[in-house]
């Protein structure tokens, strides 16, 4: 059932791996076996071990973790937030099927209640068998509640509040396009008790620099802290990667050194990736990238008639 773009051998007789997100520049991964290649309800789900980053996940044709760096990405989009905000009790993720996402919100003691809405039980029956060195079972953590829907669907419907909204999705195509929407948005932002946090995987902005500015367009309209933090994953090939940041709380990106190193002391986290100065750090944004923030801020303020 394999797609004959994603796997091919070459003279040599070489496994690879080829994704295929961006239409004029492709990352290919030798390939030491394929432990799985099928259809989902939703998706082709490939998992295989690679030469170079470990065990490998793709979702129809599109790299979304690898072992080797997958901790640069769920640790900067969870403790971030959290050691941020600094009482974090109720956190909702959407997508994070994996369950890398998920296992790094639940090191934090002080989580009460974890609700994960992903959208393709096959993603996370999988996980379950083939991926126990990423999410460390927290599938079966009591704090857990698992939903299989559309983050859309859920978002829109839910009525309970939640401290930390994390939008651990695909990239906006497929199922994962809702999910990049004004109105998927206004839906997380109601979710969220006061001075709460809506976070984003938005993709690396060299190459996806819509999807940012899309999404800080739209979060500029909802929130008084609109923007995002950065990044390096070398899996997600292209630089820095941008995650989104929105929040009323103004204060929240300043947190200071001091209190974020008490909290990450009081935390007790043994991270690969996270420390307190480079959670500092990650709000400031090369050139390039803080233009394309500002023009997204420049044209919310404009639509708002401001
Ligand atoms: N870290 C990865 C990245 O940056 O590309 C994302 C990993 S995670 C596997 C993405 C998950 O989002 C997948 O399991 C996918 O099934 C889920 N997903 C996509 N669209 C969704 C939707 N509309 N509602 C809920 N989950 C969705």
């Amino acid at each position: 059932m394999s797609d004959p773009d994603y796997l091919t051998r070459d003279a040599r007789g070489r496994h690879w791996f080829t994704e295929t997100l961006h239409g004029d520049f492709r990352t290919s991964y030798e390939l030491k076996q394929v432990l799985f290649d099928s259809a989902t309800p939703h998706q082709r789900l490939i998992v295989a071990d690679s030469v170079r980053f470990g065990r490998l996940v793709a979702l129809d044709g599109v790299t979304q973790l690898t072992m080797a760096d997958e901790s640069a990405y769920h640790e900067m989009l969870a403790h971030v937030p959290i050691l941020a905000h600094g009482r974090v009790e109720d956190v909702l993720i959407i997508g994070g099927g994996d369950g890398g996402m998920a296992e790094e919100v639940l090191k934090h003691n002080g989580i009460r209640r974890l609700v994960m809405v992903e959208i393709d039980a096959g993603v996370i029956d999988f996980a379950r068998q083939h991926l126990a060195e990423l999410h460390r079972n927290c599938f079966d953590d009591p704090r857990l509640e698992l939903v299989i829907a559309d983050g859309k669907d859920y978002a829109a419907s839910a009525g309970e509040k939640f401290d930390l909204v994390i939008v651990d999705s695909t990239d906006p195509i497929g199922p994962g396009e809702v999910l990049f929407t004004r109105e998927f948005y206004a839906d997380c932002k109601r979710l969220l008790k006061p001075g709460g946090i809506l976070v984003t995987q938005n993709g690396v902005p060299f190459f996806q620099a819509a999807e940012l500015r899309n999404t800080v367009f739209n979060f500029a309209r909802l929130f008084a802290d609109a923007g995002c933090f950065l990044t390096v994953v070398p899996t997600y090939v292209g630089g820095f990667m941008a995650l989104g940041w929105g929040t009323d709380d103004e204060a929240l990106r300043a947190v200071s050194l001091g209190d974020l190193e008490q909290r990450f002391q009081a935390a007790g986290l043994d991270t690969r990736h996270y420390t307190p100065e480079l959670h500092k750090g990650a709000f400031a944004l090369p050139r390039f990238i803080e233009e394309i923030v500002e023009t997204a801020r420049r044209e919310a303020a404009q639509r708002q008639g401001g």
